[in-house]
């Protein structure tokens, strides 16, 4: 594997740091994990890497426990990251709680900046932080957790929740290979029967088989019956989404107002793919859509149960499977449109899922 620093970074660190970026660059390459090509495209315009433990979905707690059950693991990660892509800074964003204590403690006299994030969801780092937006490297705790493993050499802790119908509803380490069904025997077993396993929670998240590993990185396995919303909305087939997206769609454009993505400042606008797709448009049209994280935000919003998320998910896993790749995007410095954040304490009510609190 060969690898090389731009000629402005390597004239930067010197000899010695060239050598430790690309050692390190090496070993997370081997680990799966990439580098944003930005990066180096844009030598002098990465100012930091953040570790994002503020974006576990509503009822997991797997990022509270990476941190505060595995504080200098995860800081081991970050470090890596830091250390591979040569930033200038390195940040945790944390939700208040138990977790900002820890890491606050762990990086006390080091180099290490830790910023309380907002009680708001989906979380956006780049904007609360000083200096981050179009300048940071935005890491989740599944990354933060290779990189660790990848420096380490010992296997990545793969912390996973396991909520929702459970009897016992918690954060585990988890082992390569284990199913849902494994995890949710270790979670004491399902209250019902004919439960279902949402992976990545909700909204967002996926149906998985009960026989199954989860997804890797997946941050919550949300136990629900089948009979639940969630659990019929996420079954709701592409014609059924499109149907509605024809006949009852606002065109109000509140999911693309809140989509993360867009308000970075990308192209993305699912108010305009849904609206293009409804009408019958080819798919290598709309390659934006490969730019949707799945987040689930803009189904929350939709006031027409039109279901954007779940519409974009078959249509980006349309396009990847046809080799398409997301269209390139500016780097901006300023937000391109107002954030709407979404109040964390409302989301379980809003979701159903209140019972599971
Ligand atoms: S699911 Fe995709 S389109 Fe919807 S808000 Fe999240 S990133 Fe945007
Ligand atoms: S929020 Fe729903 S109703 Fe409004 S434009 Fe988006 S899909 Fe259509």
């Amino acid at each position: 594997m060969h690898l090389t620093l731009p000629p402005a970074t390597a004239a930067r660190l010197g000899p010695e740091g060239t050598a430790r970026a690309l050692a390190v660059r090496k070993q997370l390459a081997e680990a799966g994990i990439a580098l944003p090509a930005w990066i180096d495209e844009r030598p002098g315009r990465l100012q930091l890497v953040v570790g994002d433990l503020a974006d576990d979905p509503p009822l997991s707690r797997s990022a509270e426990v990476l941190a505060t059950e595995h504080g200098p693991w995860v800081l081991a990660g970050l470090l890596a990251l830091r250390t591979a892509a040569a930033a200038p800074r390195a940040a945790f964003y944390v939700p208040d709680g138990a977790a900002l204590g820890t890491l606050s403690r762990l990086v006390s006299g080091m180099a290490v900046e830790v910023h309380r994030a907002l009680p708001s969801w989906p979380s956006q780092p780049e904007r609360d932080i000083p200096g981050a937006f179009g300048r940071a490297w935005v890491a989740s705790p599944a990354v933060l957790d290779r990189a660790a493993a990848a420096l380490s050499g010992e296997p990545p802790r793969r912390v996973c929740t396991v909520a929702g119908g459970v009897r016992r509803p918690q954060a585990m380490c988890t082992a390569p290979g284990e199913t849902v069904r494994d995890l949710v025997r270790r979670a004491g077993g399902a209250l019902v029967a004919d439960w279902v396993a949402l992976c990545g929670g909700a909204p967002g998240g996926t149906l998985c088989a009960r026989d199954e590993p989860p997804p890797a990185g997946t941050a919550l396995v949300l136990v629900l019956s089948a009979a639940h919303p969630l659990v019929r909305q996420a079954r709701r087939p592409l014609s059924e989404g499109l149907a509605r997206a024809r006949t009852a769609c606002l065109g109000c454009r509140q999911c693309s107002d809140v989509c993360p993505e867009a308000a970075r400042g990308t192209s993305l606008r699912p108010h305009h793919l849904v609206a293009q797709l409804a009408q019958g448009r080819a798919d290598p049209a709309l390659a934006e859509a490969l730019l949707c994280t799945g987040c689930g935000a803009c189904d929350l919003v939709c006031p027409a149960a039109v279901g954007p998320a779940g519409i974009l998910r078959h249509l980006s896993a349309r396009l990847a499977s046809a080799g398409a790749s997301p269209p390139r995007q500016p780097l901006r410095d300023h937000p391109a449109r107002p954030a709407v954040r979404l109040p964390r304490d409302r989301l379980l009510q809003q979701l159903g899922l209140s019972q599971y609190r």
